[in-house]
């Protein structure tokens, strides 16, 4: 089984999730959005009383060597909410700082908040984008069953039955998909879990860590 992971929004836990997948050997997409990143690193907010801070342009490149990243959209809006010219510059304008950022291909997408309509999957696609990854979960996850423009992923990462559905996953079809935020994990037993439920894929010696856009290729 084809397993891949994404995670949102840029932020410095990243550097500590990071550590894991490399130490596991496990490929990730990371969907970001150029305007949040400054010079350096800076103070986003507060998640459960811990902090979250965006990182910094200056360590974006370190920090994300030898992982895949996509577009989440220049500022994070509700994309289906303003005018479709934002709506495509918000798209456009960051596949194209991305690209400049980190010199790969931005063929990613997932929705700000995992909202979107036609118009803005449209957009996406107009855009030359492979696929909208939303926040609904689905099994099995391919053939996307309402088109690659609306991707749902398999489960969260920190789902409870995250052993159960891949085992679903595994029954139902080719490809189990989780994904989250790293700021989610604001315990050490969190972060174990997480590393666990990593070392359980490898553990299976039918699944293979792959690209999201290679599923669709
Ligand atoms: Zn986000």
């Amino acid at each position: 089984m084809k397993v891949v992971q994404c995670w949102d929004d840029g932020i410095h836990a990243d550097i500590r999730l990071i550590e894991i997948l490399r130490k596991h050997q496990a490929t990730a997409t990371f969907n970001l959005n150029a305007s949040k990143h400054t010079a350096h690193r800076s103070f986003g907010r507060i998640y459960q009383d811990t902090e979250i801070w965006l990182l910094g342009l200056d360590e974006l490149n370190d920090v994300y060597e030898g992982f895949t990243i996509a577009n989440h959209s220049l500022t994070h809006p509700h994309l289906e909410n303003i005018p479709v010219a934002d709506a495509r510059y918000e798209i456009s304008e960051n596949r194209k700082q991305l690209q400049d950022i980190f010199q790969q291909p931005i063929d990613g997408f997932a929705y700000p908040f995992g909202t979107y309509n036609d118009a803005v999957k449209d957009l996406l696609k107009e855009e030359g984008h492979v696929y909208g990854r939303t926040v609904k979960n689905a099994l099995p996850i391919l053939p996307p069953s309402e088109g690659p423009m609306a991707f749902h992923p398999t489960c969260k990462f920190n789902t409870p039955d995250f052993k159960k559905i891949f085992a679903q996953a595994k029954a139902a079809g080719d490809a189990f998909y989780f994904w989250g935020h790293s700021y989610e994990m604001v315990t050490e037993e969190m972060w174990q879990a997480f590393e666990d439920n990593i070392a359980f894929i490898n553990e299976d010696p039918d699944t293979e860590w792959v690209e999201i856009c290679d599923l669709f290729r």
